[in-house]
């Protein structure tokens, strides 16, 4: 069975910044389910930041500049967790090179999880075009990325596949 990354504020665990969680559109996620081996996976939490913390944005970029060093990931107390969003993004690569993870469906939004909208590093809730860390380490590294809200594009290339 294919294997797939989920963040895992998708799957109910209270991981977010402010300790809450997300979901999956029910019919969507009973098709995961039953379709995909999920791993689960915060990269965040797996850097080591705690829950809760700091609401994070990047400043001045996307996920692509903060990799290639000429944007920060500050929280909204001031404090920079760049390394920590990087290492998270890196933690997530190795997991899915370890276990042959082609496919991801990450949280949208997120700087280390969205996959075409994040914040825009004044948080005043703007959103911009572009992906967080953790999804365009995944990218650059040839994994597929889709969000909660686009499930039926990985359906429809998975079933097409098979
Ligand atoms: Fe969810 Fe990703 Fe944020 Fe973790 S880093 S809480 S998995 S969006």
């Amino acid at each position: 069975m294919v294997k797939v990354l989920v963040s895992s504020c998708l799957v109910g665990n209270k991981v977010r910044y402010n300790a809450s969680c997300l979901s999956i559109p029910e019919s969507d996620f009973s098709w995961l389910r039953s379709n995909a081996e999920l791993v689960v996976f915060c990269p965040e939490v797996s850097a080591g930041l705690p829950t809760p913390r700091a609401s994070a944005e990047i400043i001045k970029g996307k996920g692509i500049d903060v990799l290639d060093g000429s944007a920060k990931v500050v929280g909204n107390d001031g404090v920079d967790v760049t390394a920590q969003f990087v290492s998270g993004a890196k933690k997530a690569l190795e997991l899915c090179q370890k276990q042959h993870i082609d496919y991801a469906v990450l949280a949208e939004g997120s700087p280390s999880c969205g996959s075409s909208k994040i914040y825009d590093g004044t948080f005043k809730g703007n959103k911009i075009d572009g992906a967080g860390v953790t999804a365009t380490l995944l990218e650059r590294n040839g994994i597929k990325v889709y969000s909660q809200h686009t499930i039926a594009e990985l359906r429809s290339l998975l079933e097409t596949d098979t």
